[in-house]
């Protein structure tokens, strides 16, 4: 009997908690700081400098309000566990982000302050690429466009922007991702307006068309984080039909594939005034004021609010992420 319950006690013992995962830095006299999201990914922070004017905390701070940001839009981290090792540079500002699924490199300003950081939108753009799984080469216009389109929505759903910064930006901005002469559609120009504004456009006109058909249940972001709820992720290579093919999953159609269909070859002129007038936007000056009684108003104002429970008919399988 003494020996049963010793091996019931060394089989509790098997269950019990895991002992907790250190992390080693990986530069010589670099910081690490372990954040856990409220998903449950790991973030492992590595600070690999220590002439930063703020201290740990505020980088610590910047890194969970980029996390927050993530977690906004799709619903959850896309990867269980990244690194994101920052290194200083002289400046002011963050001055530079790259991502992939081995982790996020970001370079700051080591006289940047907590206002700057506070500012910064490079660590969510980075993020954001960890959701989208890698595509060929030629369709770099839809990595960077959806990280560039994305990125300002879930820091305003997150409360880190406000609608107006976020519509002023995109007027501001997305005519230079319109096409100019001798463009051969997306996926054939690979110019630094198409990949980057082209792409942002393309999924503004994507988020629209998913909500007209779906009576503004589903948009870009339920889309994307069904992608993101089902496995897709910077980690996997797949073909751009399978991204899109499940990202349509979330409004029951084809208005991804086919809104590729349409841009991948052929250059795409899309009317932005007429765009900003029917979604309510109006510009004044350097600010923008809205008009809710536009035609597309209730779709802008969607864009940025973040999801409630799913209702009626357009409630899908893999639909919009629990909250
Ligand atoms: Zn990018």
């Amino acid at each position: 009997m003494r020996g049963l319950l010793l091996v019931l006690a060394l089989l509790a013992g098997c269950r019990s908690e895991p002992a907790p995962r250190t992390y080693a830095p990986l530069a010589p006299g670099g910081r690490v700081h372990v954040l856990r999201s409220s998903s449950g990914a790991t973030i492992v922070l590595e600070l690999t400098a220590s002439d930063f004017a703020v201290p740990d905390e505020e980088l610590v701070r910047w890194c969970e309000r980029a996390i927050a940001a993530i977690e906004a839009y799709f619903g959850r981290f896309p990867l269980d566990e990244t690194r994101v090792t920052v290194s200083s540079r002289p400046g002011r500002r963050v001055l530079y982000g790259q991502a992939s699924a081995g982790g996020i490199r970001v370079l700051v300003g080591k006289d940047a302050p907590r206002a700057a950081l506070d500012r910064d939108w490079t660590l969510t753009h980075e993020m954001t690429h960890l959701a989208l799984p890698t595509l060929a080469r030629e369709h770099h216009w839809l990595e960077e466009g959806s990280a560039t389109y994305v990125e300002p929505i879930a820091r305003a759903l997150a409360g880190q922007r406000t609608a107006e910064e976020v519509w002023r930006e995109f007027t501001r901005d997305y005519a230079q991702g319109l096409p100019r002469d001798g463009d051969r559609g997306l996926d054939a120009t690979s110019t630094w307006g198409r990949t980057y504004y082209g792409g942002a456009l393309w999924c503004l006109l994507a988020d629209v068309e998913l909500r007209k058909r779906s009576a503004n249940q589903v948009g870009l972001q339920q889309a994307l984080a069904r992608v993101v709820a089902q496995g897709g992720n910077a980690g996997e290579d797949w073909p751009i039909e399978r991204v899109l093919a499940l990202a349509d999953g979330a409004a029951g159609g084809r208005v991804l594939l086919d809104l590729y269909a349409a841009h991948a070859h052929t250059p795409v002129a899309t009317d932005l005034e007429t765009l900003w007038k029917e979604l309510g936007i109006v510009r004044r000056g350097r600010s923008v004021e809205f008009d809710d009684a536009a035609p597309l108003a209730a779709i802008r104002r969607a864009i940025l609010e973040p999801p409630g429970p799913a209702r009626g008919p357009a409630e899908v399988p893999g639909g919009p992420p629990a909250r």
